[in-house]
């Protein structure tokens, strides 16, 4: 799969530039892999996340954080990584946060949470909570977008900044594109603001209210 082994790739040469090299003749095909296939179901995909080692989140994890939810879902959210009690637990979004994600999907979507699928850009927890770096980040983004590609959503929900920019490669501020309707492959891409930062910014919730309604427009014309 290329976005694993760009991933692999990638690491390789932060693993050089950490020994020192600052150049090296190093060509991409002598440093290439034998091809690695991610597996082609959520079960064995999840295995396979369990097991991981491919950056450094691994040595601070407790549990991996797969994702959960229907896996023929048409509404996917991404956020940005597990938090203290997603990390204990293994489930996205089950602390403060995640009570209030629900609320959302419960209260303005009108689904149950078993009804879309949750996952994270990474899938280990950054100590302290801080962001992850852009290389745990696209070592990890394979088996995020393996999990896109089985789940096949309709439309993915990005929350906060972070998850926006790893998932697009675009750094414009999410205040800037909340809202938006992005045409991505296969599916319509939606940024809103983490729930995180509604809970410490709650005059913002009437915004992402808003994305929401958008969504649930979107989603009765699917
Ligand atoms: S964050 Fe992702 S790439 Fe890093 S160890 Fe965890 S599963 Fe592997």
């Amino acid at each position: 799969m290329r976005n694993l082994h760009n991933a692999l790739l990638l690491k390789q040469l932060y693993l050089l530039r950490e020994l020192g090299y600052r150049y090296t003749d190093v060509t991409p095909s002598d440093l290439e892999p034998d091809p690695v296939e991610l597996p082609d179901t959520l079960e064995s995909l999840e295995k396979t996340v369990t097991n991981c080692h491919l950056c450094d989140l691994s040595k601070s994890r407790h549990k991996t954080v797969f994702g959960e939810g229907d896996p023929h879902a048409k509404l996917m959210f991404v956020g940005e990584g597990p938090g203290a009690t997603e990390d204990s637990t293994g489930r996205p979004f089950v602390g403060r946060a995640g009570e209030l994600l629900t609320r959302m999907i419960e209260n303005v979507l009108h689904l149950r949470r078993e009804q879309v699928y949750i996952a994270n850009i990474v899938k280990c927890r950054p100590p302290g909570n801080r962001v992850p770096t852009p290389e745990e980040a696209l070592t990890c983004r394979p088996y995020l977008m393996k999990q896109i590609e089985l789940i096949r959503p309709r439309i993915i929900m990005t929350l906060g900044g972070t998850a926006y920019r790893y998932l697009t490669n675009d750094e414009t501020p999410v205040s800037r594109v909340r809202g938006h309707i992005i045409r991505s492959e296969g599916y319509l891409l939606i940024p809103t603001f983490h729930p995180s930062y509604l809970l410490r910014n709650p005059s913002a919730k009437k915004l992402a209210w808003e994305d929401l309604i958008k969504v649930k427009e979107l989603l009765n014309t699917l």
